[in-house]
C-alpha cells in the first residue's frame, strides 16, 4: 500500500489551487490537518484561516476542528482532496502567489493526513507566470577565488527534484523546505568543507555584490570549522529583495529565507547579519535542540523555556562570526555588541518577567507588541546571557577555554533533545564549577544586569557605560584574544 503524499500546486493570482492524493490506510473516519504553527516561530498561526473548504473525490469531508477536517473512508482506493489557499502573506514564513513570484512554505498550506508527518511526499508545481525563454548571461564578475559564476535560474528549494517538481523523504523533510520562483532568479554557489552553498535572490542585482557573496564564504567557512562540520551536503541562502522595508529570516535545516526590503537600499549589512545568524540555526534547533521540540508538533502549542538558548546564543554568535571570520572590524563589532545591548537594557532593562518566564510565553506575545514592562526578549537577553557565559569561560581559562565548547558538548551529548537542567549541566561541565546564582540571576530573575555585565566586559578591553549607553574599547591587545574561538583548537 502506497503512503506516498501527491501534492499539485497551482499558482493563481493571490491563490494556490491544491490538491492531495493519498491512498488511506483503513477504512472509517480519517483526521486531516494542517499545522497550526511553524517551527521558527513559536505561535500560533491557524493558517487554516487561508482555507475556504476542502473538497474530496470520494466520500464526506467535513470541519471538525480550527485546523482539522474528518473524512469518511469506505474503501482503500485513492482519495484526492482539493482546495485554494489564500496566498497572500508577504513574508518569510508565508505564501506568497502573484505574476512575478511565487514563494511557499509548505508548512503552511499543504494538509496531511493525522499521523502523517513522516510519510513520503510528492510534490508537482505550477507556476503563475511564464518561464522567460533564454537565460540571461552573467552581470556581475566574480574573483577566479570563487568557484561558480553566478547565473540565473527560475526556481530554487533545498528538496530533490524529480520530473517537474520534487520529492521529500516526509512530509517534514518537506515542510521545512521552502520554495521559490520567479521569472528570474540570482543563482551563485560554491563549495566549503564538502557542503554544496547556494546564494539564491530575487530581487535588484546589485544586492549580491561580489563583496556580499565573499563575506558569505567567509563566515561559512568560519561556522563549519567552529562546529566541527556540517550536518548536511548543501544549504540554500535564499533570498526576496522586496519593495517595501522589510528584515525577515526564518531558519531550516538545508536553507534559510530572508526578505529584506525596500530594495532601494544598501542591504548588506543587514544581510551579513541575518544570514550569519540563520545559517547557526542549522545546529542550534535544526539538529541541537530542546526535547519538547523533537520532533515537532504541527497541531498544538509547544511550550519549551529554553528559547533564549536558541535565540540568544544565535543572535549573539551570529554576530561574533562576522567579526571573528573577518567579514567585520573590531570597531564595527563592538558597534553591533552595543546596539544588541541597547535593545535589551533601553527596551526591556526593566522588565518583571525572567528569560524562561518570557520563553514560556512565546506562544502569547513572544512577537509584535507585548504588555509594557512585562515581557524581555529571548534574542537580546538571551544574547547577554550568551555573552555573559563566553566571558566568564573565557576568564576563568584564560581563553583556552570559550562558548565554542559548550556548543561542540552539545552537539555530541544531546542528539536526543535537552531540558534547561541539561543545559545548565553541560555548561557547569565546561566551567568547571556550579553557576547556581548565574541562573538564578540571568535566566531566572529579573534584576538588571548592566553592572555585572559591564565588569564581565573589562576582561577583553571593553568599557560599559550603562548612561548613556557606550561600549568603548579600552585595550585592543586584549580585545584581539576575544575575537579568537580558543586558542586550545586553532582548526577554524
Ligand atoms: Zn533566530
Amino acid at each position: 500500500m502506497s503512503r506516498l503524499l501527491r501534492y499539485t500546486i497551482e499558482g493563481e493570482d493571490r491563490f494556490l489551487s491544491i490538491s492531495l492524493e493519498f491512498t488511506p490506510q483503513r477504512v472509517g473516519p480519517q483526521e486531516i490537518h494542517l499545522p497550526i504553527w511553524r517551527p521558527g516561530r513559536y505561535q500560533a498561526q491557524y493558517f487554516a484561516k487561508n482555507i475556504a473548504g476542502i473538497t474530496s473525490s470520494r466520500g464526506l469531508i467535513r470541519k471538525s476542528g480550527l485546523s482539522t477536517w474528518t473524512l469518511t473512508i469506505d474503501s482503500l482506493d485513492p482519495v484526492v482532496l482539493s482546495y485554494r489557499y489564500f496566498a497572500d502573506q508577504p513574508d518569510a514564513g508565508g505564501c506568497v502567489s502573484q505574476s512575478d513570484l511565487l514563494y511557499i512554505n509548505f508548512i503552511a498550506c499543504l494538509i496531511l493526513p493525522d499521523r502523517g508527518e513522516n510519510r513520503p511526499c510528492e510534490v508537482n508545481i505550477s507556476l503563475p507566470f511564464s518561464i522567460p525563454p533564454a537565460i540571461p548571461t552573467p552581470a556581475i564578475s566574480i574573483p577566479p577565488a570563487i568557484s561558480t559564476l553566478p547565473g540565473y535560474r527560475v526556481n530554487a528549494c533545498s528538496l530533490t527534484t524529480y520530473g517537474s517538481g520534487f520529492r521529500a523523504k516526509s512530509y517534514r523533510e518537506l515542510v521545512d523546505s521552502p520554495f521559490i520562483a520567479a521569472p528570474e532568479i540570482f543563482s551563485y554557489s560554491w563549495k566549503s568543507h564538502g557542503v554544496q552553498f547556494f546564494i539564491e535572490g530575487v530581487g535588484p542585482q546589485q544586492h549580491f555584490s561580489k563583496r556580499l557573496l565573499q563575506a558569505y564564504e567567509r563566515f561559512v567557512d568560519f561556522q563549519i570549522g567552529y562546529m566541527e562540520g556540517f550536518p548536511g551536503k548543501k544549504y540554500h541562502f535564499l533570498h526576496w529583495i522586496c519593495p517595501k522595508p522589510f528584515y525577515h529570516g526564518v531558519e531550516h535545516t538545508a536553507s534559510t529565507m530572508m526578505v529584506m526590503g525596500p530594495e532601494d537600499r544598501d542591504s548588506y549589512d543587514d544581510l551579513i547579519g541575518l544570514a550569519s545568524h540563520e545559517l547557526f540555526h542549522v545546529w542550534n534547533v535544526a539538529t541541537i535542540r530542546p526535547k519538547e521540540l523533537l520532533p515537532y508538533d504541527y497541531t498544538r502549542a509547544v511550550i519549551f523555556d529554553t528559547g533564549w538558548v536558541i535565540e540568544g546564543i544565535t543572535t549573539y554568535l551570529g554576530d561574533w562570526f562576522l567579526w571573528a571570520s573577518g567579514v567585520v572590524t573590531a570597531d564595527e563589532y563592538v558597534g553591533m555588541l552595543l546596539g544588541n545591548l541597547k535593545l535589551h537594557f533601553e527596551r526591556d532593562g526593566e522588565s518583571k518577567q525572567s528569560l524562561v518566564e518570557s520563553s514560556i510565553d512565546l506562544w502569547l506575545d513572544g512577537y509584535g507588541q507585548a504588555l509594557p514592562g512585562k515581557r524581555v526578549s529571548i534574542y537580546f537577553k538571551g544574547a547577554l546571557v550568551a555573552l555573559a557565559l563566553d566571558l566568564m569561560i573565557r576568564q576563568k581559562f584564560n581563553h583556552q577555554r570559550s562558548l565554542r565548547d559548550v556548543l561542540l558538548a552539545m552537539k555530541a551529548e544531546f542528539k536526543k533533545g535537552y531540558t534547561r537542567t541539561d543545559f545548565y549541566a553541560l555548561v557547569e561541565n565546561v566551567y568547571e564549577a556550579p553557576l547556581s546564582d548565574f541562573w538564578r540571576i540571568w535566566v531566572e530573575g529579573n534584576e538588571p544586569l548592566g553592572k555585572r555585565i559591564g565588569e564581565l566586559m573589562v576582561f577583553v578591553g571593553l568599557s560599559f557605560k550603562e548612561s548613556p549607553m557606550q561600549l568603548e574599547i579600552q585595550n585592543a591587545a586584549l580585545l584581539a584574544s576575544f575575537a579568537l574561538a580558543n586558542s586550545q583548537k586553532q582548526n577554524i
